[in-house]
């Protein structure tokens, strides 16, 4: 273990050196001017998001406390200069553990969270930043919407001002870009999902950051299937102590057809979007690494039904009426429609 830190300082090391920058290394020769970009920084077990539209910048949660170097060292390699928005989702030290040492260290010009009564050291810390730095506060309202370089978010949650179970006062944000959304929960529970679900807010996304580590306590059937996303992302510590990701969340959004990206597994994930097509680069490239696979969906010619590639139906299909779409719409586009068994 202690090799392997030490290996991971050098290699910070020697970027910072480079003066290249974290992103560079994950996503070699590209140009990302006029593209949303979403980081997914690892910090073990616990949330960091960092969103980046024409060079602003903003941040939602940073992991424990003791990840608040790992976090700032990530921004200063990503030339984060001023952050626009740091957002605490609520007040479990997992998430805005870290956000004390990034608001003592950049310029942050708002800050969004929710009023709640709970007392956490950590939480009380990012309060104190937060006035000392003298740093825009913002209480977090459903339907407010702010602009972030060419991209906007909405809040979508939480809807009340009084719960029992802290996670469900996350803060949900819905960042667009053009043709593309990202959907941030925080550790929103299920009570909080039906809350959004009942409002009926617009939950679609390209892409959901899974609530809660992927916990089954979020992630219910009703709320995935509103938000239908192409791809999902879990932050959680690798072997973590609370078995993140649980295997009913996995096996929910397997049968939704959602490509599943882990930081457990992956280390920092990337996510950039042009507008219309999202593209995703991960640091941990090792071979021995299971990869994300992007799942396909499979038609059939003859009966004009497209299937996931794992349902039954696929194996019946003859070769020379089997046809391949990238996502689901483009298959309902070219006219074809979902199967009844395993619902694509
Ligand atoms: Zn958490
Ligand atoms: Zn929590």
């Amino acid at each position: 273990m202690k090799k392997i830190l030490s290996l991971f300082i050098c290699i910070i090391l020697i970027l910072s050196l480079c003066s290249c920058s974290y992103l560079e290394d994950l996503t070699p020769h590209k140009n990302y001017d006029g593209e949303l970009i979403v980081h997914f920084i690892d910090v073990g077990q616990g949330d960091c998001t960092l969103i980046e539209s024409d060079n602003q910048f903003m941040l939602i949660d940073a992991g424990e406390a003791e990840y608040g170097a790992t976090v700032c060292q990530y921004l200063e390699n990503n030339n984060v200069k001023t952050l626009s928005y740091v957002v605490a989702t609520h007040p479990h030290s997992d998430h805005c553990g870290g956000l004390t040492e990034v608001i003592n260290t950049f310029e942050c010009e708002n800050f969004i969270t929710v009023e709640t009564d709970q007392q956490t050291r950590s939480w009380l810390n990012v309060l104190n930043a937060v006035s000392e730095n003298n740093v825009n506060y913002i209480d977090a309202k459903v339907n407010a919407t702010y602009s972030l370089g060419d991209s906007t978010f909405e809040i979508l949650g939480p809807h009340s001002s009084n719960y029992e179970e802290y996670n469900n006062f996350s803060v949900v944000i819905k960042a667009t870009f053009q043709n593309n959304s990202f959907l941030f929960t925080g550790d929103a529970e299920r009570l909080a999902e039906h809350e959004m679900l009942d409002y009926g807010s617009n939950l679609s996304a390209d892409v959901l950051k899974i609530p809660h580590h992927g916990s089954s306590s979020s992630s219910s059937k009703e709320f995935l299937s509103a938000v239908s996303p192409t791809y999902g992302v879990i932050s959680c510590g690798y072997q973590n102590e609370y078995g993140h990701p649980h295997k009913e969340t996995v096996k929910s959004l397997n049968a939704l057809g959602v490509t599943i990206y882990r930081t457990d597994i992956l280390g920092t994930i990337v996510a950039t979007s042009d507008g219309n097509n999202i593209e995703f680069f991960y640091e941990n490239t090792d071979e021995k690494v299971e990869k994300p696979t992007p799942v396909s969906y499979i038609g059939n010619k003859n009966t004009k039904k497209f299937h996931l590639d794992s349902c039954n139906g696929v194996k019946d299909i003859k070769a020379e009426n089997k046809v391949q779409f990238h996502s689901r719409e483009d298959a309902l586009e070219k006219g074809y429609s979902p199967c009844k068994t395993c619902n694509p």
